[in-house]
């Protein structure tokens, strides 16, 4: 029986590369059945584009037109994309490696342009395709290649970061909370700006062994217990947020012209100058 999100796979490129128990397909699936719910949205008209690194393998396997580039280098290709075909929907795969270290600026000046892209952030907490690296989003204290008795710097809140910079949506979910996952993302697609969606997923290989902390299923069992809901995060009390639990939800969803728009303005001005 053919599942009704098959048709959005190369199947000649399958089965992925991705360990057992990876979360990277559940947030690779939760985009293509946003995309699926979002109408107008056909993968003649969607284009993917992703960074290096093991989330941005997804674009390989998605059957839209695709862009596998240069590491960090996502956000900068997608705008080009918009840019030059603005009738065409532009969604970003990236991690929290490619997204915050080497693609930082890109991704902070894309986020200020309020660029029309939907960048959904697959975030593992470590570089795992390069071999267990530390990235600006591992934890504080938890292990990495770089970081063998735990990280002593401060990670990056990627959701804080995206709506300081002036993404107009923002939101946060899990690889545990699909139907969430999958609402979050259809929602970033609809917002005409720039849309960052934060999806914590499981890597059981290079974050998950090196922190003991246990299966995919225990660490999706973590996501579970420690993600709350933003409407009931909002009503702890300051001690209840420490610790290990983080919100969920959308933190960010306000309008503002977006680049494209921008851009013909200036065009516009440019060729009446010169009339
Ligand atoms: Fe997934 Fe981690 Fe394996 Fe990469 S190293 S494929 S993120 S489990």
């Amino acid at each position: 029986m053919e599942r009704s999100y098959e048709k959005y796979f190369r199947q000649n490129r399958l089965p992925h590369l991705w360990c057992p128990g990876c979360g990277n397909g559940i947030a690779m699936k939760a985009i293509v059945q946003a995309i699926g719910q979002q109408e107008g949205f056909t993968q003649d008209n969607t284009v993917i584009v992703s960074g290096i690194g093991c989330s941005s393998r997804a674009s390989g396997y998605m059957d839209f037109d695709t862009l596998h580039t240069a590491h960090g280098r996502a956000v900068p290709f997608a705008t080009g994309i918009k840019l030059a075909r603005p009738e065409l929907n532009v969604v970003v795969i990236t991690g929290d490696g490619d997204c915050t270290a080497i693609g930082g600026n890109h991704f902070i000046h894309g986020c200020r342009r309020n660029v029309d892209l939907t960048v959904v952030l697959f975030n593992n907490n470590i570089y795992g395709m390069t071999g267990g690296q530390a990235s600006p989003m591992t934890p504080l204290g938890k292990k990495a290649t770089t970081a063998p008795y735990g990280s002593v710097d401060r990670p990056f809140d990627a959701c804080k970061l995206a709506e300081a910079a002036g993404a107009t949506y923002v939101a946060r979910s899990t690889a545990y909370h699909v139907p969430h996952l999958t609402k979050m993302i259809k929602d970033g697609l609809s917002n005409k700006g720039f849309s960052f969606i934060e999806a914590l997923v499981q890597c059981p290989t290079a974050y998950g062994r090196r922190n003991k902390l246990g299966s995919p299923a225990n660490m999706m069992k973590w996501m579970r217990d420690n993600a709350v809901m933003l409407a009931a995060w909002n009503k702890l009390p300051e001690e209840k947020k420490q610790g290990e639990k983080f919100p969920i939800g959308c933190f960010c969803s306000t309008s503002a012209t977006d680049y494209d728009t921008a851009y013909d303005e200036v065009i516009a001005r440019a060729e009446e100058a010169v009339k």
